[in-house]
């Protein structure tokens, strides 16, 4: 497969960097977005790094991001997030709340390792969910501001955390 990843927001500090809880979801995005990365590598996927770290704006990032994504065809995008808002769990968001199989299958494998499943949700608003032509997800893998989702998090590490969504995007 062609799969597009990208590691959320830019660059902690940055204009249009993640959210910040107890943990940082622009420093953690890369944490399992790049090991997300060397695992479908090593299966012998395509992969484009559709990661921009430094932009004037949010929105500046936003266009970036599907300006990487679009350059090619893919046959998936994923986006790689962390929740905030106090919530706990993992979600997963689509055109229109179309539940693709890796959509399903990455709520279901987060869940597998102890995050409440929030489900597939409606991501038509979200830009480079829209904007993108590919097949697209965009994976919110828990809240950088419940603990116990953080604690979860910490005790599995990134790694589990990327090879649960590698495993949702090849089907394996
Ligand atoms: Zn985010």
């Amino acid at each position: 497969m062609r799969i597009g990843i990208n590691c959320g927001h830019t660059v902690s500090g940055q204009p249009g960097c993640g959210a910040v809880g107890i943990i940082d979801e622009s420093k953690e995005t890369r944490e399992v977005g790049n090991r997300l990365m060397t695992i479908l590598k090593n299966a012998g996927h395509t992969v484009v790094n559709c990661t921009n770290d430094y932009a004037k704006s949010t929105s500046e990032n936003l266009a970036e991001i599907v300006r990487m994504a679009n350059a090619q065809p893919l046959d998936l995008f994923v986006s790689i997030h962390f929740n905030s808002g106090g919530g706990k769990g993992s979600e997963v968001y689509t055109f229109d709340g179309r539940r693709h199989a890796e959509a399903v299958a990455a709520c279901d494998k987060l869940h597998a390792l102890g995050f409440v499943n929030r489900g597939v949700k409606d991501g038509s608003h979200l830009y480079v969910i829209h904007r993108t032509i590919a097949k697209s997800m965009l994976v919110e893998v828990c809240f950088v501001d419940t603990q116990s989702d953080v604690d979860l998090y910490h005790e599995l590490g990134a790694d589990k955390v990327a090879a649960a969504i590698a495993a949702a995007i090849t089907g394996k």
